[in-house]
């Protein structure tokens, strides 16, 4: 059974007034980038507890969440009202199979995030796990404005590092911003211009798709890949999705 242990906050970074990043130091159990943790906080006497997706690669000795502000949430008002010093609870154990582990050969990986969506892939792509067992991974990461487009440091960096095998694809929705898709992710896919972008084709025979965040991106998305013959990946029963939904 996972216990909850404590975490003391090391580091907050306000990206926007309502997206932030939190770094804690907790004893946890070896992870796996991908995986996600369970945290929380004594909200008038109840343990309040949520899922959130480590953003840090298993590597690093700090760990780290990446939220936005649920104005009625009962969690994110008060994890966004955290400092340095003070301490959660987090439990001991990760959870989650969106890792580069549990994912069957393929030539590509795609990982479509939206919005906060992006952590455990940030947290893939410093573990450097996709690498070797992909020859292009491909990151889309859709936000509706570019303030919202965060992590565009360690993305950056990796890019230099691994330039012969990631594309990165911005997607930004709701402004016109060059070298980013302005359209939603669907969109996208039906005119091409993901794979444009992306310098690859997205299908059944060579691709791994692994998505994250919204879950009707997620059911749209897997809607319009099914039309590709590609399907659910499961243990049983090995495909081509992997999905995390986190609302
Ligand atoms: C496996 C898993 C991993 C997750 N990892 C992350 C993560 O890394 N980062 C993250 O931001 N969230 C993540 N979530 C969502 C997170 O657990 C919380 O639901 C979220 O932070 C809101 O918490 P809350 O207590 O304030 O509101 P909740 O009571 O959880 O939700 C209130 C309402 O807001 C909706 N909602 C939940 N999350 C969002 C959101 N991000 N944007 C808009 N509406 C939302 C819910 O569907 C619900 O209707 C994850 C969820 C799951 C299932």
């Amino acid at each position: 059974m996972p216990e909850w242990i404590n975490a003391e906050i090391t580091e907050k970074r306000e990206w926007t007034d309502d997206l932030l990043s939190l770094r804690f130091r907790a004893a946890i159990g070896a992870f796996k980038a991908g995986q996600f943790v369970r945290v929380a906080m004594e909200i008038d006497g109840e343990l309040v507890a949520r899922p959130y997706s480590l953003v840090n690669s298993p590597a690093e000795s700090e760990l780290e969440i990446f939220f936005n502000i649920v104005p009625d949430g009962p969690l994110t008002p008060e994890l966004a009202s955290l400092n340095a010093g003070d301490v959660i609870k987090v439990t001991d154990k990760p959870y989650g199979f969106l890792t580069v582990e549990d994912l069957p050969d393929s030539r590509h990986l795609w990982m479509l995030a939206t919005g906060t969506g992006v952590g455990p892939f940030i947290s893939i792509l410093k573990s450097g796990k996709a690498w070797p067992k992909f020859e292009k991974v491909v990151l889309v990461y859709s936000v509706r404005t570019a303030r919202e487009l965060v992590y565009q440091e360690v993305i950056a960096d990796i890019s230099k590092q691994y330039r012969s095998q990631l594309s990165f694809v911005p997607v930004i929705t709701r402004e016109l911003i060059d070298g980013a898709i302005n359209q939603r992710v669907t969109a996208a896919l039906e005119t091409g211009q993901l794979e444009q972008m992306a310098g690859i084709r997205l299908n059944a025979d060579d691709s791994h798709v692994m998505m994250c965040g919204n879950s009707a991106m997620i059911a749209d998305v897997t809607n319009l890949l099914k039309t590709r013959n590609m399907r659910k990946h499961l243990r049983r029963e090995p495909g081509h999705i992997t999905t995390e939904k986190y609302h």
